[in-house]
Order: structure tokens, then sequence, then C-alpha cells
């Protein structure tokens, strides 16, 4: 007997919309989402989709009417709500552009729930458009079939940071001179990671992370990482270990 096939299929193209959805609502679409719709997918009357919009959860739609430049849908059913996703948060100095936005998809992918550009003293970049990041988390978002989408906080000093650094939320500082090895040492959140430059830490910045009450120095291995590799790394671990990839 074969199979059932899911329904609504996995295979539906995804898309974020502001919310709040309800049931029958008309989503009006144009600009880029309407082009995708109507030229890129060809979606035509009658064809499914699912909308999230990062407060309600995810809706089934339906096109109810596709035009070159513009797209109207019919929310429908109610699939699933919004997930809480684990309570981690990736602190990291901006890198260059391209790398960047992969670390943010990548991160998006991951499960993290707040990124937060660091700036120190070393950090070579200066500007962080957040707008370009949240095009790139949104889109990781569509892909990865999150419904939660990580909040994307200005670029702050790590001064600043540490000084408002909130009392039970252990901070990961992934820090290449020496720690535990994360995986070992990583409890469930709240947390945080926290991950350098690529030149690194200056000493007295070490030092102040360090005396941080809730600074739990971690090691990522013998080799020193590019910073995005670094992030990734140490997210995964946390994820496996103390995060939502321990359920089946
Ligand atoms: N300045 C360092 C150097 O040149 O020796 C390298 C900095 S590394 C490119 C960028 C950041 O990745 C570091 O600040 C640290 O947070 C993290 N990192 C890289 N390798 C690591 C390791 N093996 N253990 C822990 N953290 C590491």
């Amino acid at each position: 007997m074969p199979a059932t096939p899911a329904w609504p299929p996995a295979s539906l193209p995804r898309l974020f919309v502001a919310g709040p959805l309800s049931q029958g609502a008309t989503v009006e679409l144009d600009g880029a989402p309407a082009n995708y719709f109507a030229n890129v997918l060809r979606l035509r009357d009658g064809d499914r989709v699912k909308l999230f919009d990062d407060c309600t959860g995810e809706w089934l739609a339906r096109i109810a009417e596709s035009g070159k430049r513009r797209v109207a849908l019919t929310v429908g059913e109610h699939l699933r709500p919004r997930e809480s996703v684990p309570d981690l948060w990736l602190l990291f100095a901006p890198i260059k552009r391209g790398r960047i936005d992969w670390l943010v998809e990548k991160a998006t992918e991951l499960g993290v729930a707040r990124l937060v550009p660091v700036l120190t003293r070393r950090t070579i970049v200066d500007r962080v458009n957040l707008d370009r990041l949240r095009a790139h988390a949104i889109e990781a978002a569509e892909q990865c079939g999150r419904t939660a989408l990580p909040e994307l906080a200005a670029p702050a000093p790590l001064e600043s940071v540490l000084a408002d650094w909130p009392p039970g939320r252990p901070l990961y500082f992934a820090d290449e001179s020496g720690g535990e090895p994360l995986a070992a040492t990583a409890r469930p959140g709240p947390a945080a990671i926290l991950v350098g430059p690529e030149g690194g830490f200056a000493d007295d910045e070490r030092a102040a992370i360090r005396s941080l009450a809730q600074a739990r120095p971690v090691s990522l291995g013998p080799r020193i990482l590019r910073a995005d590799t670094a992030a990734l790394a140490a997210v995964s671990l946390w994820m496996a270990a103390a995060g939502d990839w321990t359920e089946r």
C-alpha cells in the first residue's frame, strides 16, 4: 500500500510576510516576492504556498490572483505555531561583506535566537548593513523551515556588551588561547557564544571578557579557525550538546 503523501507537501514554496496572519485574510504581494511567485515559480490561481510571519506561525495560502507584478493570496489553514528556538545568542565581530552574510544565513539555519555584532579593537568592518543581514536571515528561514526569525541586534562595542551582561546567561567565549571543550561544558539556554575578529581579541579585551563572572572560555580545538568557521563550529557544538538537536 503506497504511503499517503504528506499534506501540505514539504516542497511547497515558503514566504515570510509581515503579520499577523489570520484565516481568510488576503495578502497582497508586489515587487520581488510577486515576481518570485508569478514569474520565477510561475504559480497560478489556486496554487498553494506556505506563509509565516514570525508571530502567529505558519499558514497554508492559496493564490487568488497571479499577475506579472502583483499576486494576491488568501490565507487558509493554520499549519503550526511560531516555534521557540533554543535561547542562544551569537555575538560576533563583524567580518567582511560576503562572509558576514554567510555567517548570518548559516546561524539562522542552525537555530540561533539572537545575533549581536560586537565591535572590538581589531574589528576591521565598522559599518554593518542590518537591512541586508535581515534579508539574508529571512531567506535562510524561508529555506530551512523556521517560523521564528532570529533577532538581529544593532552593533555594540564590546565594553558596553560586557558592562550590561545579563546575570543568568553564561557567555561561552571562543578563545584560541585555550579553554574547556565546548561540547563538554555546554548547558541548555539561556546561553551566548562570543567569537572574535579575524585579528583576534587584544590582550586587555581577553582579560575583560575572562573577568566576567558568566564567562566560560572554550576551545574549538588545536587549530586557528577563521572567525566565521569558529562561530558556526561553536553554535553547532552547543546545539548538539544543549540545544534542540538533542531531540528526535
Ligand atoms: N588572532 C588569532 C590569531 O591570529 O592567532 C586568530 C583569531 S581567529 C581567526 C578569530 C576568532 O575565532 C578568535 O578570536 C576566536 O574567537 C575564534 N577561534 C578561532 N580558532 C579557535 C580555537 N581553536 N578555539 C577557540 N576559538 C577559536
